[in-house]
């Protein structure tokens, strides 16, 4: 039975998918940060893996290609999502040790890591740039304000610091291994900033979820540079899927219900703040001062993304 209709996918005989230019991205380091890489390893699969397996449910043969990018992109907007799951990546990634530690939260994927067990940590660690060292942010307690500059001073003061500290604690490193010191306790004295290195294999479904997670402004900066890195390999690999990715979810805006009422008043003619307020989306407090998080903010960074204008009065 299923074999019939893995058949009627078909009407050549099956042949492995390819796409010859993501093999010639196979083995090429994209640089990410001062040491790091993301470098496709292998993949399985293209636009066409997610067509040939969702056409085993619906039963019908290979189409045009305008069938094959509508059915994709009904997928996505559906969130029928094991065809993409076809789809595979193996990046080889060498990134900070505290970029890692976020990476690795994203559960579904296969990881094989450098071991410092086993090996010696080679001596590579991350300096920021200087524009990268900005300030913490007022409305984001998890980052840092790209536009709020801090003194020159405080830059140099901090990136020779790290780099010095650094150096300290690779020595230390260093000696203790000479010392007699096990890999396994020697490295406790490492730093953050010190560079792993894995091997990281995902299904696209996965993928598409960790890069609407960690190229959103929100991530760590760091982290989110790995993300677009990897997601210029996936643009190439499945570009209709990628489109649909972007339409649908990356810069697709998500009302609550509150906000979806708030929007029906504003096209109903009421100000922005009338609606955001009747709606209990509450922009500011007792005493006038605006709100910098909750509910009431997200909703006008939500309409600033769509209306690119400012909602608040100053
Ligand atoms: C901007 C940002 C800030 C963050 N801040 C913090 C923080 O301060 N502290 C912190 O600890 N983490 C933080 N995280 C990590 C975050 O909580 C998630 O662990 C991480 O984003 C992985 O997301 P995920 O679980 O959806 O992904 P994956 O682990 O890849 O899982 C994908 C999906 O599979 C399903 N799934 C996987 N495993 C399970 C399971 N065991 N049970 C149920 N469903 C499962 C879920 O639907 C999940 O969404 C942050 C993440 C981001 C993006």
């Amino acid at each position: 039975m299923v074999q019939n209709n893995i058949e009627k996918t078909s009407d050549t005989p099956m042949q492995r998918i390819t796409n010859s230019e993501l093999d010639k991205l196979i083995g090429v380091k994209f640089p990410v940060l001062d040491h790091g890489f993301v470098m496709l390893v292998d993949y399985m699969g293209g636009d066409s893996s997610i067509v040939q397996a969702a056409r085993v449910s619906y039963g019908s043969g290979t189409k045009t290609f305008r069938e094959d990018e509508g059915l994709i992109r009904y997928l996505m907007r559906h969130d029928h999502t094991t065809p993409f799951e076809m789809v595979e990546f193996k990046f080889a990634m060498r990134m900070p040790f505290f970029v890692a530690r976020q990476i690795v939260r994203h559960r579904t994927v296969s990881i094989n890591e450098y071991s410092a067990r086993y090996s010696v940590v080679p001596d590579f660690y991350y300096i920021p740039e200087k524009d990268d060292i900005t300030a913490q942010s007022a409305t984001n307690r998890q980052g840092r304000d790209s536009e709020k500059k801090l003194p020159n001073e405080v830059v140099e003061w901090f990136r020779n610091s790290v780099t010095e500290h650094s150096k300290d604690s690779y020595s230390l490193y260093e000696k203790a291994l000479e010392s007699g010191i096990p890999r396994e306790l020697a490295r406790m004295v490492l730093p953050l900033n010190y560079y792993t290195e894995w091997y990281w294999k995902i299904n696209l479904h996965n993928m598409f979820h960790f890069l609407q997670l960690r190229i959103d402004p929100h991530a760590q900066e760091e982290t989110r540079r790995y993300a677009m890195a990897m997601a210029e390999i996936v643009k190439i690999a499945v570009p209709v899927a990628y489109k649909a990715f972007e339409d649908f979810s990356l810069h697709a805006v998500r009302f609550s219900e509150k906000e979806s009422m708030a929007v029906k008043d504003m096209l109903n003619g009421a100000s922005f703040e009338d609606s955001a307020n009747r709606n209990g989306l509450r922009l500011y407090k007792e005493d006038g001062t605006a709100f910098k998080t909750g509910e009431g903010p997200e909703f006008i960074q939500k309409m600033e993304r769509l209306t690119k204008r400012n909602m608040l009065r100053v």
